[in-house]
């Protein structure tokens, strides 16, 4: 196969994979503990979030926890509402990192997530887990594939990160009653994320998906876990912040 479209290939399914530990494991559960994986899950899912995005579990929750204090309020990390759809769309991880790197946004809003030992000897150190993950595709399809895929991997990962704070507070269905949006299309591409105006509307709600037409795929990868006993969900039911509108 060209080796341009290998990279492609290559860098898009190493963002899938990224995207789905965003969601099941950053989001879902660490977040809003919806659901909890088993430990060697866990540090399963730690280890390629390290690997493939580099970010630090405990700033990631304690911004996305800020967002959902002050939803397109004064306050909100990266609100479209407030700064506009192509800041949020195109300078997300900027915003991000400026509420990332705050210590006292993190001591406030991830208390329950201090660093353990694996977070100082591995998960801490951002650039060695980046640099483990190039070195893996180095090895596997030479410096060329190494880096394409990992560029793809990047512009992909972060396009889909804004489009989600972006288009997801900005552009689709509201059947809920708050400013986020559900946009199937981008739920497709984003594990169930896409179903944005749900997840606003139940924040605890495991499942993301809501009615038949809805679509989260990473729904049936936590189902096969809990089938494994690999993973336990905390509600049967989503539970409403206000009543939905109908
Ligand atoms: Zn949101
Ligand atoms: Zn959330």
């Amino acid at each position: 196969m060209n080796s341009a479209i290998t990279s492609v290939i290559v860098g898009l399914a190493i963002t899938q994979v990224a995207i789905l530990i965003t969601t099941i494991y950053l989001h879902r559960s660490l977040s809003h503990k919806a659901v909890t994986f088993d430990r060697r899950v866990a540090v399963l899912l730690r280890f390629l979030l390290w690997i493939t995005t580099g970010i630090k579990p405990r700033q990631w929750v304690a911004v996305h926890r800020k967002h959902h204090a002050f939803t397109d309020i004064p306050g909100d990390p990266h609100s479209p509402v407030l700064l506009g759809f192509y800041k949020v769309q195109f300078g997300n991880v900027y915003y991000y990192r400026r509420e990332a790197l705050r210590n006292e946004t993190v001591a406030k809003y991830a208390k329950d997530l201090q660093p353990d030992r694996l977070d100082e000897i591995l998960f801490d150190h951002s650039l060695v887990g980046l640099g483990i993950g190039i070195s893996v595709l180095f090895l596997v399809g030479g410096w060329k594939l190494a880096i394409a895929a990992s560029i793809v991997h990047a512009v992909a990962y972060l396009g889909l990160s804004g489009a989600i704070n972006a288009v997801g507070h900005s552009f689709g269905k509201r059947p809920y009653d708050n400013l986020a949006t559900n946009n199937l299309w981008l739920a497709l591409m984003t594990f169930g994320e896409g179903l944005h105006n749900n997840h606003h509307a139940a924040p605890t709600a495991a499942k993301l998906s809501f009615k038949n037409k809805e679509i989260d795929l990473a729904w049936p990868i936590i189902s096969l876990l809990v089938r494994l006993h690999l993973a336990t969900v905390r509600l049967s039911a989503p539970k409403f912040k206000r009543q939905p509108a109908q």
